[in-house]
């Protein structure tokens, strides 16, 4: 017999490097989780690859103590795919290969269909409630742990590290606890459909769409679906997945974090008779590994979540769907490696070697950018396809009209004309709260928070004052603090304006729909519930409303507050704002009404909107390009930002000014920087970012390769926490 190989090993620290390890006997292939020792405590990696020999000294080389699998978590593809991530973003693989999978798996649940659960036994219960055993601390912990009922040994793990197994030991030699494998619970899944309900037949659009991606199945190709809200676009997902089945091949379906609705879920659910895996943020630990283990073991052939899942394993892939490609939730903006899934998406189609389509009313700059160079194929719908009427959009000049409570003249008779006429009004306003403000009447002083730069938001339903930045709360004082006088909200939030709508319409039903009033799981279905069934008459919305859900009956949409988004230092402000109201206005006329939509603004002369009430987003996107070719922004060039954050403003600028003076002299990159953040200060910590551009990517990654090892070592270094983000998606 051959000597047991050596290990490269990837494992969860910010070391750039792979670990040897020598290993066991028995087969073990790349994408393997092992458990092995690492300093003095073990950690669990994934082997990269196998080799015959190491760098290391023999007597330096450690076993691994476990294999965790009997297949590899990652198949080739997908890690391969994490390797270039690892390299494209400049992360360590280790962190990574993290990031990619559920944390119960990085944990070390088993991904087979067993799994060993351990429970009280009687005489545990009873030993559990008189205070046994007594000595033993860890052991009590245990049984008090298990009282509730009966747990998996990876969730014994996770709650009480790698000695939870010896404790678990002894109490099982006394009779106190006993084990068993069983096999493993199955997801919870709502009642199939007795028959999948049949598909419409396309319209021609969606047809020659369908039938083009058909075309491209086996083999790579990049599509975008472009085509405005009602379009028709999921319904040609839906074929297109349908198509996928009939090969015999699983489908990724991606959707943004505010797109994941029960309605979109249940259009794939009542389409398919197959099983299907649902990813998303708001599950539980143990839910979302069951939804990972019925993907891998191909139970699931249709796999649809949010932006993690586009690591998702898939058995035998055969295409990627993304929704909304624009959307901003596609980019991890927090955390160490902050990928896009929209990006790797393009990328694992690539390696996959199976068509990706991105699907927008409203696609990317970068997006649309691709497309002119023809590396992507557009597929346009042009057509509602259940109305063809688009909306018609009109401004409402503040400067010239009164308003009251944040609504002018023309819009309130506007929502009155379509009440009237038995229509239902969105009116949309991107801030929640009562006011973004409370000030004093006397001597200006207004509330702000302690930890951020930043007024604090009046809440007055919670009658507290709130930050919306650090979360920070305080009471709601009755008198300023600063001279004694009254006080008194400013401006407008969504709970002021549902209160205004109140007093202006008497009687009419509104219904509100943000953050604070969708907290739970099922508060935003039963809000859409009481819009779709014609409850609530009026809607009153932020960005929340934008996305998936279908309204038939609103025929007026009425945008409060455009202008945040006019003069912004971020060059991709105003592309978001462009987006934000194409996709409101979209939710106006889905149904067989036209549909009105009415931006308020103080600026009705801005070239972005005339533009866009003119042309449309294709004559804003157009704009858009010429003046970031103009001013050499993406993706007319590359970037990558390094932001820190500190407890003082002077270490925050430091640290990056290091890091700077260590790039004097390179060629081939600019560096824009370093300069405090926008609003500098949040919970308590002072922000700054460097911007690093390049014309092109090559001398973008040639250089950060180069300069980023370095920065660890700066004096300014242990000061800050920093990160690294490629292709920044918020500027500040
Ligand atoms: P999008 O994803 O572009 O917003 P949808 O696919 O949700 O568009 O379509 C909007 C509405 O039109 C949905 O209610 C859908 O069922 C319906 N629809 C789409 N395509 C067709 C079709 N070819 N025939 C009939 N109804 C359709
Ligand atoms: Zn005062
Ligand atoms: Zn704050």
């Amino acid at each position: 017999m051959s000597p047991a190989p050596v290990l490269r090993v990837a494992l969860p620290t910010p070391l750039r490097q792979l670990f040897d390890y020598r290993g066991t006997a028995g087969r073990i292939e790349p994408g393997m989780r092992v458990r092995v020792p690492f300093g003095r405590q073990r950690a669990i990696g994934v082997v990269m690859s196998t080799a015959a020999t190491s760098d290391l000294p023999e007597e330096k080389l450690k076993t691994v103590l476990e294999t965790l699998d009997e297949r590899p978590v990652f198949d080739k593809g997908l890690l391969e795919l994490l390797q270039w991530a690892a390299g494209y973003y400049h992360h360590p693989i280790g962190e990574v290969l993290a990031a990619a999978l559920p944390k119960a798996l990085r944990l070390g649940a088993s991904l087979a269909a067993q799994e060993e659960r351990w429970w009280l036994t009687p005489a545990g219960r009873a030993a559990c409630t008189q205070g046994e055993p007594r000595r033993a601390p860890r052991q009590r912990e245990l049984l008090a742990a298990l009282l509730a009922g009966a747990r998996a040994s990876h969730e014994l793990r996770a709650q009480f590290g790698a000695s939870w197994r010896a404790a678990a030991r002894l109490l099982g030699e006394r009779g106190w606890l006993a084990s068993a494998l069983s096999p493993c619970a199955a997801p919870p899944r709502a009642e199939p459909p007795p028959s999948p309900r049949s598909a419409p037949p396309l319209n021609e659009e969606q047809q020659a769409a369908a039938e083009r991606i058909r075309a491209s199945l086996g083999r790579f190709g990049a599509f975008l679906l472009q085509g405005v809200t009602g379009s028709g676009k999921t319904e040609v997902y839906l074929r297109v997945a349908e198509q996928a089945l009939a090969q015999g091949r699983g489908a990724l379906v991606l959707v943004p974090e505010i797109g994941l609705t029960p309605q979109l879920v249940g259009r794939f659910r009542e389409r398919f008779a197959v099983p299907m895996a649902v990813l998303h943020s708001g599950l539980t630990d143990q839910e979302r590994l069951l939804a990972w283990r019925e993907a891998y073991a191909g139970g699931a052939r249709i796999v649809l979540g949010t932006r993690s899942a586009v690591f998702a394993p898939v058995a035998n892939l055969g295409v990627i769907m993304v929704d909304e490609e624009h959307d901003a939730s596609y980019k991890q903006q927090d955390g160490g490696f902050r990928y896009s899934a929209r990006d790797l998406a393009v990328m694992r189609a690539r390696g996959a070697e199976v068509p990706v389509v991105l699907g927008s009313a409203t696609p990317a700059i970068e997006t649309l950018h691709n497309v002119a160079a023809g590396r992507y194929t557009r597929l346009t719908l042009t057509r509602r396809a259940v109305q063809a009427a688009p909306p018609r959009l009109a401004l409402i000049d503040l400067r010239a009209h009164a308003h009251a409570g944040g609504l002018a003249t023309p819009a309130v008779q506007a929502i009155e004309r379509h009440l009237g006429a038995g229509g239902q009004t969105l009116v949309f306003l991107n801030r929640r709260g009562y006011a973004p403000t409370l000030a004093c009447t006397a001597c200006g002083w207004v509330a702000p928070c302690r930890d951020c730069d930043a007024r604090l938001t009046v809440h007055l339903g919670a009658h507290a004052l709130r930050c919306h930045h650090c979360g920070a709360q305080a009471p709601l004082p009755q008198r300023c603090p600063q001279c004694g006088f009254a006080v008194k909200p400013v401006g407008q939030g969504t709970e002021r304006l549902e209160e205004t709508l109140g007093e202006l319409f008497p009687g009419v039903p509104c219904v509100r729909l943000d953050r604070d009033v969708v907290r739970r799981r099922g508060d935003l279905e039963a809000a859409v519930r009481r819009i779709a069934s014609g409850e609530g008459r009026i809607l009153v919305g932020t960005q929340m409303v934008t996305k998936g859900h279908d309204f038939p009956n609103v025929t007026l949409v009425v945008v409060l507050n455009a202008d945040q988004g006019l003069f912004s230092t971020d060059f991709r402000a105003p592309e978001r704002l462009a987006q934000t109201i194409v996709q409101v206005a979209g939710r106006a006329g889905r149904g067989t009404r036209p549909g009105e939509v009415l931006i308020q603004t103080e600026f009705p002369d801005h070239p972005l909107l005339t533009g866009l009430l003119s042309e449309g987003y294709e004559g804003f996107a157009r704009t858009a390009l010429t003046e970031r070719r103009q001013a050499g922004w993406p993706p007319f060039s590359r970037l990558a930002a390094v932001r820190d954050s500190a407890r003082t403003a002077e270490a925050a600028l430091q640290f990056l000014t290091e890091a700077r003076a260590l790039a004097q002299g390179t060629r081939g990159v600019r560096l824009l920087g370093p300069v405090p953040a926008a609003m500098a200060k949040r919970a308590g910590r002072y922000h700054a970012q460097l911007l690093i551009e390049s014309p092109e990517r090559g001398g973008l990654h040639r250089f950060l390769e180069a300069w980023l090892p370095q920065l660890h070592g700066l004096p300014g270094a242990r000061h800050v926490r920093w990160a690294l983000d490629v292709d920044p998606m918020e500027l500040f």
